[in-house]
């Protein structure tokens, strides 16, 4: 069905300008071709993080990071990783950040006996520490749609379940873009976020109706560029491979 279509562009790539314009030079190919600006060149190395990205976690230390109420970060590195010390209350960035494009590794426990729903590998990835993707045992362990892994919580279902089985490393690769204030407080625009989950989209292009609320229907407040936010949620889920990109 295509073979036309493939001959006519063979004809068209070893034909003279002349035929291709037919003396008319507002059909020249030339006249749509834009040469600038030329994009940066960013180096992508197979087993590390993109040239331009801010590296926050680098299996060594949790410098990047801060306790949810200043000072060292509380929670326990090793092997490359770290892990949720349950009680220690969340971490967050030193950095602030607005519009990013965000790739975390994380893994839930093996153990699961006893813990279901919500209780099992419960943790949370907050986008200028207010808006939550969950981060969750989703792997055969039923719980509300719209609190499962890679929901954004108690406002969208993810469009499949992507998960792996607990102890197995997951990847989110997540795009945010801030919602924009007026000078008076007013929403201009909301938070947008897409997300890959595993590699497989799972929030395409979504609209946030506010921040994320345990209770009751979300709302915006006025805020600025702010840090990335991780939960304790008294699951010991690990993290590992953590970079971001501000666009
Ligand atoms: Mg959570």
């Amino acid at each position: 069905m295509n073979k036309p279509i493939l001959m006519t562009a063979c004809l068209v790539v070893a034909a003279p300008a002349l035929a291709q314009t037919g003396g008319d030079p507002s059909r020249d190919p030339a006249r749509t071709e834009v040469w600038k600006p030329v994009p940066a060149v960013v180096a992508t190395p197979r087993d590390a993080a993109p040239s331009d990205a801010v590296v926050l976690f680098d299996g060594k230390d949790l410098s990047a990071w801060e306790g949810e109420q200043g000072g060292a970060a509380p929670w326990a590195v090793a092997d490359g990783a770290f892990t949720v010390v349950p009680g220690s209350k969340g971490i967050r960035t030193r950095r602030r950040f607005c519009d990013i494009q965000l790739h975390v590794e994380w893994r839930t426990p093996t153990e699961t006996k006893g813990f279901d729903g919500q209780q099992r590998g419960n943790s949370g990835i907050f986008l200028q520490e207010l808006y939550e993707l969950q981060v969750l045992d989703s792997y055969d362990n039923p719980t509300y749609s719209n609190g499962q892994a890679a929901s954004i919580y108690k406002q969208s279902i993810p469009l499949v379940n992507a998960s792996r089985a607990p102890g197995e490393w997951q990847a989110y690769d997540i795009v945010w873009k801030a919602p924009r204030f007026s000078e008076g407080g007013g929403l201009v625009s909301p938070a947008r976020i897409t997300v890959l989950h595993n590699g497989v989209l799972v929030q395409d292009d979504t609209v946030l109706s506010g921040k994320t609320e345990y209770i009751g229907a979300p709302s915006y407040s006025p805020h600025g560029c702010a840090p990335i936010y991780l939960q304790d949620h008294d699951s010991r889920v690990s993290y590992r491979n953590i970079w971001v990109r501000e666009l």
